[in-house]
């Protein structure tokens, strides 16, 4: 079958399926970065320097190097947000800790029951 084809495109860049492949190669380096903080940078060097063969190096590398963005959880936790209604402050580290609680999440310190 891919002989068969090979006929028919005698360049076999004009194939279909290695015309993508070869789109794929072209933006692998975005494509690992699609995560990435810095996907915005890497598509848009892969898009204008890409053609370059060190400009798509220096992609991938990026690429490969820049770091993955935080997990929302951590996004979560980490951001300053609003005092719920009951919480108080850890008197050891400061951090806000759920109304009720017996430890402090932060840094796991005794907390006081009565500063609720
Ligand atoms: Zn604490």
């Amino acid at each position: 079958m891919l002989f068969f084809s090979f006929r028919f495109f005698p360049f076999f860049h004009f194939h279909p399926f290695f015309f993508l492949l070869s789109l794929f190669l072209y933006f692998l380096p975005a494509y690992l970065a699609r995560n990435k903080p810095d996907f915005t940078s890497i598509l848009l060097l892969n898009l204008l320097a890409g053609w370059t063969f060190i400009g798509w190096i220096i992609a991938l590398i990026w690429a490969l190097t820049a770091k993955p963005q935080a997990p929302a959880s951590y996004v979560a936790t980490s951001a300053p947000q609003p005092a719920a209604a009951g919480s108080f402050f850890c008197t050891a580290c400061g951090k806000t800790c759920a109304a009720g609680a017996r430890f402090c999440s932060s840094c796991g310190a005794a907390l006081p029951v009565t500063q609720r």
